[in-house]
């Protein structure tokens, strides 16, 4: 592993701490951090936008809902998962989730 270059990282990603899979940090509109699958996902809802990084660097997550999220697909825009959906040990981040009202 070389630190070369370590500045200028547009996504960074490192693997889950619980399963290991890559994962990238991001924030939410409320500014608090989300673990995002670094694969690009075919049945993701969760739109990563680097150009409005935050003071350490992390991409602003957008989620989105499902007509939005069929919209940027067609546009050809990447969207990811959130890790939560993937991991192998969710409860590590269903934490601070409100109860989903649906
Ligand atoms: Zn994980």
């Amino acid at each position: 592993m070389t630190s070369a270059n370590e500045r200028h990282r547009p996504l960074q990603s490192g693997p889950c701490d619980e399963c290991g899979q890559p994962i990238i940090w991001a924030y939410t509109a409320n500014g608090n951090p989300m673990p995002v699958d670094a694969k690009p996902s075919d049945n993701g809802n969760v739109l990563l936008d680097a150009r409005h990084p935050d003071h350490r660097g992390r991409p602003a997550a957008g989620v989105l809902g499902a007509q939005a999220a069929a919209g940027a697909r067609d546009r050809g825009q990447e969207l990811r998962t959130h890790h939560r959906l993937t991991c192998t040990h969710p409860e590590r981040w269903a934490r601070k989730t409100r109860k989903a009202t649906r």
